[in-house]
């Protein structure tokens, strides 16, 4: 997918969301990294992302990640975000896109627990998280037939 949607959908001259100037992290040898972002948009929703091969693998979830074990929340995917996003506040313009507000919610490192490429083609993907807020094993599985509909789900497992 890499960053074209992203380009598509934004104003950069508009937007003060990250261009693509640098968007891909060179990873290797360093912890990889997520973030949550609470937006109030049109819909308030979360954006959770997942740093993955330089980018941030994206979902948003309505009701916010869940924290306690054996919670499921939808998440719906969305496109990619340049590794820059992660460090993004502020506000978005009335009439762009995602027009509203972003505050960081949560953030810190995270692991693969399964391989993602294979996962995410597939549709289900484990990993654990070590936030402030989000802590422990999670689980993203897409629900059958649609692909961009997928289940967050805490793991009932303590690490
Ligand atoms: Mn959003």
């Amino acid at each position: 997918m890499a960053l074209k949607e992203y380009k598509k959908k934004r104003d950069f001259k508009k937007t003060p969301e990250p261009g693509l100037g640098g968007a891909l992290r060179q990873a290797q040898g360093k912890p990889l990294r997520f973030v949550v972002q609470k937006h109030h948009a049109r819909a308030l929703h979360f954006d959770f992302r997942l740093e993955h091969r330089g980018v941030l693998k994206s979902w948003a979830v309505p009701k916010g990640p869940p924290l306690k074990a054996k919670e499921r929340r939808l998440a719906v995917m969305v496109e990619d975000h340049p590794f820059a996003y992660r460090i993004f506040e502020g506000r978005i313009p009335k009439g762009e896109y995602g027009a509203g507000t972003v505050k960081i919610w949560d953030q810190g490192v995270y692991a693969q627990v399964t391989p993602f490429d294979q996962g995410i083609k597939k549709g289900h993907l484990t990993f654990v998280m070590l936030g402030k807020k989000l802590k422990g094993e999670y689980a993203l599985i897409r629900i059958a037939k649609d692909p961009k509909n997928w289940l967050l789900i805490k793991a009932n497992k303590k690490i």
